[in-house]
């Protein structure tokens, strides 16, 4: 992992090179200048969705027959195509080809455990899903029964195509709770309490003999965005994601953050009301014994009680067992008064642990994850109410909330990235047999 690492270290060195000396080309018969050379080929081809040659060499200012070579490469290596451009964007004078990522070429298996919902999905080297299930597990299922449900839902969705499983090139995992990513073990979760100790990345590399890395909800959920959206890899952002519980994560400057022990993001747990009701996770009065998602379900039974909320009473016909955070939101977006008032609640305790966030860390965009998206009238309005009220105007002017377009899934395609970015990042973009299983370092 070391020599990995540096390697890393090396390629983000020549990268600073480049840009502080712009009229210097970067060429070299080195190996070292060949595998830098492609990652920069690659990134900007990843990143514009497709390029000439010529722009390829303007934006990454290597010579031209340097990019020629290294295209020629990626061709062989199956991981570029070179097509024609559509006839409004031909250049004067000559037919216009793009080089763009092969897609399919190489996948990736994603995994998502919430403690009620388990989903995987095949993606492509774009983060482009091409194969998808999801099923309902219970916050009370064993471990094992888990990693043996994943495996099997794995195995069938891997052969959809046959030769899907050949195209794999390793499985990203997103962990609900604690993890120890360096051993690719789940800890443990407040919000499931048989979740404990779990070799995730042993089990499934014995399975399937590919490379897995695992990751927590909220930094998957930010590494999606940062992998798909450029324009934020230079700034400070700030994610909230809403799942069973509430996660927060920081990127700066495209750096994600991470805790002394990878345990940061936990805003869910920060105590609002010292005297309130217990948490699962032993403290009483978290933020998440008003918003989780049983506290929201609570919180709409209390409502229905009360002689509120009915069309919400109605659309499970009376089980309020069947209550879910998507149907308040739908209804609530629909325009049930009741249902908005819920929802209104439940924004304003996360506007409110969102301003203290944003006053002390003074982030260019507050993105929002999750299904919340369904009542986005509501939220927006709601947050900028808070948020005007709670955080200094200074500070507000160039900021921006953002709702990511993932929703429930952000930290699904996360899992995916998790591998993507280390897979074009790698010299040879192959994982070497060191780097599968538990080996790593
Ligand atoms: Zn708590």
């Amino acid at each position: 992992l070391s020599v990995f690492v540096f390697f890393n270290y090396l390629i983000i060195y020549f990268r600073d090179i480049k840009v502080n000396n712009p009229k210097k080309h970067i060429t070299g018969s080195f190996k070292l200048m060949n595998e830098v050379n492609t990652t920069l080929v690659l990134d900007a081809v990843r990143i514009s969705g497709g390029m000439s040659r010529a722009d390829l060499s303007r934006k990454t200012n290597i010579l031209p027959a340097t990019v020629g070579n290294v295209i020629a490469e990626l061709i062989d290596k199956g991981l570029v195509v070179e097509t024609n451009i559509e006839n409004k964007e031909q250049i004067a004078g000559r037919p216009g080809k793009i080089v763009k990522l092969n897609d399919t070429s190489r996948l990736v298996l994603a995994v998502d455990i919430e403690p009620e919902r388990l989903r995987l999905a095949v993606s492509g080297l774009n983060l482009n899903i091409v194969g998808y299930s999801e099923f309902p597990i219970d916050r009370f299922t064993v471990s094992k029964e888990i990693i043996r449900k994943i495996k099997i839902e794995a195995t069938n969705l891997l052969s959809i195509n046959s030769d899907w499983q050949r195209r794999l090139i390793g499985i990203g995992v997103s962990l609900p709770g604690f993890i120890d990513s360096e051993n690719g073990i789940g800890l443990s979760s407040t919000n499931m309490p048989l979740w404990k100790d779990v070799p995730v990345r042993l089990s499934l590399t014995e399975a399937f003999n590919k490379p897995v890395r695992i990751g927590r909800s909220m930094h998957l959920a930010a590494l999606t965005e940062k992998w798909r959206r450029p324009e934020i890899r230079d700034k400070n952002v700030l994610f909230i994601v809403l799942r069973t519980g509430i996660g927060v994560s920081l990127l700066i400057k495209g750096q994600l953050y991470y805790g002394a022990s990878s345990l940061d993001g936990e805003i869910g747990h920060t105590v609002i009301d010292p005297g309130g009701k217990m948490c699962e996770c032993g403290k009483k009065g978290c933020l998440e014994t008003f918003i989780s998602s049983s506290a929201i379900k609570e919180r709409c039974i209390e409502v229905i009680k009360s002689g509120k909320a009915q069309a919400l009473y109605n659309s499970v016909d009376g089980n309020m067992d069947n209550i879910t955070t998507e149907l308040l939101y739908e209804l609530a977006n629909q325009g049930d008064k009741d249902c908005e008032s819920i929802v209104r609640e439940i924004v304003k305790y996360l506007g409110m642990a969102a301003a203290n966030l944003i006053q002390t860390l003074n982030p260019h965009e507050l993105v929002v994850c999750g299904k919340i998206d369904v009542a986005e009238k509501i939220l927006f309005d709601e947050l900028n109410k808070v948020f005007k009220e709670m955080v200094m105007e200074k500070m507000l002017s160039n900021f921006k909330i953002y709702l990511s377009p993932y929703k429930e899934r952000a930290a699904l395609y996360g899992a995916a990235a998790l591998i993507l970015e280390e897979f074009f990042a790698l010299p040879d973009l192959t994982f070497p047999s060191s780097l599968i299983g538990k080996e790593i370092d």
